[in-house]
């Protein structure tokens, strides 16, 4: 939509915004510089890089507090859960909504004018347009330009290679859970020091996050990032065990969906929802 407007195929915006979780891949970071040096500097669109801290950091410190993620949770009696996903509301919503406030003139707490609205477009294609909501704040209007373009996905890849960015990087956290196992293959395969980063990350969080456990409010199961339930570095991503296709049929979920991880994954304002197990209300609250 950034090259789209700059180009002048859709109307020219205002402002890019990218909500920072603090641990996306390095490609996503160089990918990020290179549209902003090469397409919005000389179309005279800003890109502001927006933050509400470090997931990765918040989720391993015992004095902070913490929204969490999307964790795949086996409790003690082998029933199998999820924590219920906060992170996208902390980490992205929360920051682009802040940075909104600011640009208008209204930095919260103040009361923003009725007549005041923001038009923010999210990149949804054809092919997702059931992720398409409102915005859930009067001062804010979501628009949904690739839909009302007609453009599918392989429209957005054709246009990005036409532009020289074939190799544009999903943006996500280096350790999502909702990532499918081409995805941590990738990570596995292509970059050794990230693919160490969440093996250790996924240690880490075995016992729920670090500041549930400073405070009493323990997990009584166990945490992973991979939906097996088993450590990442032993997790099955190459192939499709036998135990997950069975589980497949209770599941509002799909083999292609193991492989290339949840549909829609991690986008504010167009979350898929809960993506198997229960959510559980925290870490701790289980049994
Ligand atoms: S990419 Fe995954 S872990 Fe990161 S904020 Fe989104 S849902 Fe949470």
């Amino acid at each position: 939509m950034l090259a789209l407007s700059a180009e002048g195929i859709l109307p020219k915006v205002d402002y890019a915004i990218f909500a920072d979780t603090g641990w996306e891949p390095a490609a996503v970071y160089k990918h990020l510089d290179r549209l902003e040096t090469e397409i919005a500097r000389s179309a005279g669109i800003p890109v502001l890089r927006v933050s509400s801290g470090n997931i990765r950091d918040d989720a391993l410190d015992p004095n902070h507090r913490f929204a969490s993620m999307p964790l795949y949770i086996l409790n003690q009696d082998g029933k199998q859960g999820m924590t219920r996903r906060q992170c996208t509301g902390e980490y992205k919503i929360k920051p682009i909504k802040k940075k909104v406030r600011e640009l208008l003139g209204y930095p919260y707490p103040q009361r923003i004018p009725k007549d005041v609205l923001v038009e923010q477009w999210i990149g949804i294609s054809t092919d997702e347009f059931h992720r398409a909501k409102d915005a859930d704040v009067r001062y804010m209007k979501n628009v949904h330009p690739l839909i009302e373009m007609g453009w599918s996905r392989s429209d957005c890849t054709r246009y990005l290679a036409s532009l020289g960015l074939a190799d544009t990087p999903k943006s996500s956290c280096l350790g999502c859970p909702f990532h499918g196992n081409a995805q941590w293959r990738h990570i596995r395969d292509t970059s050794p020091e990230e693919w160490q980063d969440v093996v250790e990350f996924d240690a880490a969080i075995r016992k729920g996050n670090a500041r549930a456990n400073a405070t009493g409010n323990k997990l009584l199961g166990q945490a992973f990032l991979h939906r097996s339930r088993v450590p990442l570095s032993e997790a099955p991503i190459d192939h499709v065990t036998a135990a997950e296709r069975a589980a497949l049929q209770d599941e509002l979920t799909d083999v292609y969906e193991l492989e290339h991880g949840v549909a829609g994954g991690c986008s504010p304002w167009a979350c898929r929802g809960e993506v198997d197990a229960p959510a559980q209300d925290d870490f701790g609250l289980t049994s």
